[in-house]
């Protein structure tokens, strides 16, 4: 048949937001603030638009941007990137992963991917005739059994995905597993696609753990980072891709025939506000007190949380007000109480349901408020 994905459906994120709109409902599905975002930031933009930053940006991104990431993750990690030939400004998170997955994968591949799996990976493997392996993270968790991750590996193994801070659970990988996984792939020729959008979204003091901190990882790992989640902009879909020199080449021939370039007075406008360091070393913090204040608001209800230490993300069991599958359970939310979550089962392509539904607590504290409002008859 015509279809290269025959068994994918429109995303869970699209089909709950369309819920929450018909029905008027309160939307904690689909991960994005509804605050504004910085008006320094879309000062920038408006400025860099009328001093004329309107036509196509280099290929590879602004250099000045470009220059301002390097030194950022330097900064942060510890690594000298070459922002000439290891930064790619993309159009977004899910492209540098799209387009890393194009530059390595050939049909039969096989790449491991833990599950709940973002919803992206595994359609994009399929896309490129390879073939998703897939590894169960350890409810209730959600960490990663490395005794499994090295028996499944095979000769055909091409690459393996991680996602830290995680969605949709918000755990987070720690020292110990990127050390496993380095171990791992050591002296193979598998490659490492590290989802790390929300990097700068940790809580409780945990420090987010970037291939970019480790050298051997980083030699065969592409990184694909979002503004739109570190600026509070996710319509923006604007983001940038770190690897090697080598991998990068293969990667920009790639992307120079997809998207060629990115958003010009968006990618001057950043580059600036780079300066602003607050803005995303406080992200954290932030949004910190965002998860604190809708798990000390769904203490009246009887929901449970499970813990999260990164992310937009919570995860709460339901198993006290329902036996319901969590999909079933979602739409029920979503009809009857009027409060949009996602169920975590639609992250898997089993059937698995533990009752957990995930919400999303980048929102002002009126939303939450209402929100729960709205909850606590259940
Ligand atoms: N990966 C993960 C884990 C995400 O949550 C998101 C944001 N929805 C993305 C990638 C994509 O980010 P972007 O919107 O920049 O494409
Ligand atoms: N990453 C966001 C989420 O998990 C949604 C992005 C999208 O809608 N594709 O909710």
């Amino acid at each position: 048949g015509v279809s290269k994905l025959p068994n994918v459906g429109t995303t869970i994120f699209t089909v709950m937001s369309v819920l929450a709109n018909e029905h008027k409902a309160i939307n904690l599905g689909q991960g994005f603030p509804d605050f504004p975002m910085s008006e320094e930031l879309t000062g920038l933009v408006c400025a860099a638009m009328r001093d004329g930053y309107n036509q196509y940006a280099h290929m590879n991104g602004y250099m000045p941007l470009r220059e301002g990431l390097a030194a950022k993750i330097e900064e942060l990690y510890g690594t000298i990137v070459n922002p000439d030939t290891q930064i790619t400004v993309v159009p977004g998170g899910t492209y540098g992963l799209f387009t890393a997955m194009a530059t390595i994968l050939h049909p039969g591949d096989e790449v491991i991917v833990f599950e709940p799996a973002y919803d992206c990976y595994i359609p994009t493997i399929e896309i490129f005739g390879a073939k998703a392996v897939r590894i169960n993270l350890q409810f209730p968790h959600y960490s990663v059994n490395w005794e499994e991750v090295s028996q499944r590996i095979t000769e055909r193994t091409r690459a393996i995905i991680i996602n830290t801070p995680h969605n949709p659970t918000g755990s987070i990988l720690r020292a110990a597993d990127l050390q496993q996984l380095q171990t791992l792939v050591q002296d193979t020729g598998i490659y490492v696609i590290s989802d790390e959008v929300y990097e700068h979204i940790t809580f409780d003091g945990e420090r987010h753990e970037s291939v970019l901190r480790y050298p051997e990882l980083m030699e065969r790992a592409f990184v694909s980072f979002s503004f739109g989640k570190n600026y509070h902009c996710t319509g923006w879909k604007l983001g940038y891709s770190v690897a090697p020199p080598a991998l990068m080449k293969e990667f920009r021939k790639v992307h120079q025939f997809n998207c060629f370039s990115c958003d010009t007075p968006k990618q001057v406008a950043i580059a600036q506000y780079l300066n602003n360091k607050d803005a995303y070393l406080q992200l954290g913090s932030f949004l910190q007190a965002k998860r604190d204040y809708l798990q000390q608001l769904l203490t009246q209800t009887r929901f449970e949380p499970l813990p999260s230490k990164g992310s937009f993300f919570q995860l709460y069991s339901y198993k006290n007000i329902s036996d319901e599958t969590e999909a079933q359970f979602a739409q029920r939310l979503v009809k009857e109480h009027g409060v949009a979550v996602i169920p975590v089962s639609a992250f898997y392509q089993d059937d698995v349901n533990n009752g957990v539904v995930r919400f999303c607590f980048v929102k002002k504290e009126e939303t939450l408020e209402a929100a729960v409002q709205k909850l606590i008859h259940l």
